[in-house]
């Protein structure tokens, strides 16, 4: 197996794990999702009532969370003290909780070790907001997607309706500029892209398309020093 690190950035919706996903079965890598991390603590602190804006209360309960990430034919589970937390976390209330818990500089230190860890070995496709600025700055590839809100939105509301979880359009897009917003103006690992990032525009592009230009751009900067 190859030891490339490609880190996969950007908004929320623009399309990052399927990219990720395919990336790591095209290139026999793993596949790390690390929003999933920042979910399950969202999840955490909704289930136990806890105010997900109040840094201080949500960073008292740190202490009482254990997080495990397992894989199993290229699938990641996230174990939350030892128990799967499946699709719990994806519910548009668990993305929000996700948004204001991750602005909280005590759940990023928090996660830090985790996701340093399966940086370290390598071997893997990341995809979250920070992996080429904070996470993996030494990635073979940096990756940073883009999308029109719009075109995001769509693809949320599709894919939440896909596994019948009831929505509505206008909700999703509202959030996703809602969380953009918050992702990018946060003063603790804003959402911007590494200074060599590779930049893909999706907004008109399908998955396939996606994929290809990715494949594409990661040889042309691969290639030279692994052939
Ligand atoms: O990517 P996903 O939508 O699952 O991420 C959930 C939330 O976690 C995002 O809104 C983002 O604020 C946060 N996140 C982050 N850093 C990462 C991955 C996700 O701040 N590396």
């Amino acid at each position: 197996m190859r030891n490339w690190k490609i880190a996969v950035d950007g908004p929320s919706g623009a399309g990052k794990s399927s990219l990720a996903r395919a990336l790591a079965k095209e290139l026999g890598l793993i596949y790390v999702d690390t929003g999933a991390l920042y979910r399950t603590i969202g999840l955490f602190m909704v289930e136990h009532d806890i105010d997900t804006h109040d840094s201080e209360a949500v960073a008292a309960r740190l202490g009482d969370i254990q997080l495990e990430l397992t894989y199993k034919n290229g699938t990641q589970s996230v174990l939350l003290n030892g128990v799967d937390v499946g699709e719990k976390i994806r519910t548009p209330q668990i993305s929000m909780a996700a948004s204001a818990v991750s602005a909280i500089p005590a759940v990023r230190e928090f996660l830090l070790g985790i996701q340093k860890d399966m940086a370290r070995r390598g071997g893997v496709v990341m995809d979250g907001r920070d992996i080429g600025t904070v996470i993996m700055p030494d990635a073979d590839a940096k990756l940073f997607l883009v999308a029109s809100p719009a075109a995001r939105a769509k693809r949320r509301y599709l894919e939440l309706c896909a596994k019948g979880i009831e929505c509505s359009f206008e909700q999703i897009l509202e959030e996703t500029n809602r969380r953009d917003e918050a992702d990018r103006e946060r003063n603790i690992a804003p959402a911007v892209p590494a200074e060599d990032a590779l930049f893909i525009d999706n907004s008109d592009y399908g998955p396939a398309e996606t994929v290809a230009e990715a494949m594409n751009l990661i040889a042309q900067k691969c290639a030279p020093k692994r052939s």
